[in-house]
């Protein structure tokens, strides 16, 4: 599994920074976290294939965050994709999408809008391992946060198993999906006899464009989360203006990994300005890292985080 930043940049494109897009590699599906535009281009460089996104979760309407949708469902049509999209978002995804659609391209294939309420936090995708949460955050248009959550996996002592006379085989998958089987002996082995407490499972967050929501650092804690990717616009000499735009500072970012409790906090929409003057930010992050004990850094396009499965 592994987390490829595609844009890490706010709403002007710079030399450094596209717009932004997260991508999160896990088996063999891919999620996209807003689609800003050229993020079908920022993909050649690197080993995201468009034909391999299975969701694009949308955190708002903005069109920073979606303007890259058209073309990628384009060279999807032009590449003759057959498998489903699957299209998240709030409120009014579905009028937006159905412009999109009158562009004229051809779409070999089918896309599924869903339209998630930014009222509450809820559970939006259930895949068989893996759960997508949404979380409602506060910008000046509804705007969700997401989470990904790789369900709990049961771990089999094997060695028990075989020592209780477990046939090696398919025996050994039927304990760890929760059935009893037969032992060699005859005797019924019940999973409770072979089963260790299961493992923790990845989870990731995205905050999308926001200010700070404690709430948002509390939910994410709840679910154990790991890696928190949050918005950090501005440094905080800024702050009036992050305020007024409704985005979060470097420090407001960093609180809010610190209220989650994550590993790690990687920072991201970073403000075009900082392209030129881009030393106070980084000497916030540097001093802030210290002060707070986080393990914090800012992303780059292209940066690779690769995530361990435990
Ligand atoms: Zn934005």
């Amino acid at each position: 599994m592994k987390i490829v930043f595609l844009g890490t940049g706010s709403s002007i494109p710079t030399k450094k920074r596209n717009q932004p897009s997260i991508a999160l590699k896990y088996r063999g599906d891919v999620l996209l976290f807003d689609c800003g535009e050229g993020t079908q281009r920022q993909m050649i460089y690197t080993d995201i294939s468009p034909m391999k996104v299975k969701y694009i979760f949308i955190s708002h309407l903005h069109g920073d965050h979606i303007l890259g949708i058209s073309g990628l469902l384009q060279s999807m049509g032009l590449n003759k994709r057959t498998t489903p999209i699957y299209i998240y978002g709030p409120p009014e995804t579905e009028e937006i999408m159905k412009c999109i659609m009158k562009l004229g391209f051809h779409t070999t294939f089918d896309v599924y809008i869903q339209e998630v309420p930014t009222d509450k936090p809820q559970c939006v995708l259930d895949e068989e391992s893996y759960q997508v949460y949404s979380y409602p955050m506060k910008h000046s248009v509804p705007t969700l946060g997401y989470i990904f959550k790789e369900k709990k996996k049961p771990q089999l002592d094997i060695k028990r198993a075989i020592d209780l006379g477990v046939k090696i085989g398919p025996d050994l998958r039927r304990l760890k999906e929760g059935y009893p089987v037969i032992s060699r002996s005859g005797k019924k082995i019940y999973p409770e006899e072979v089963l260790l407490p299961p493992k923790r499972g990845i989870s990731v967050a995205y905050s999308g464009d926001t200010l700070p929501v404690k709430g948002f650092g509390e939910f994410i804690r709840s679910l154990d989360c790991k890696i928190l990717i949050h918005e950090a616009t501005f440094d905080s000499t800024k702050r009036e203006h992050a305020i007024e735009t409704m985005h979060s500072t470097v420090e407001d970012a960093i609180n809010i990994g610190c209220v989650a409790k994550v590993e790690k906090l990687i920072l991201t929409h970073i403000s075009a300005r900082y392209e030129e003057e881009g030393e106070d930010y980084l000497k916030e992050v540097e001093t802030l890292r210290k002060e707070k004990d986080i393990d914090v850094i800012v992303a780059e396009d292209f940066m690779e985080y690769p995530v361990k499965i435990v």
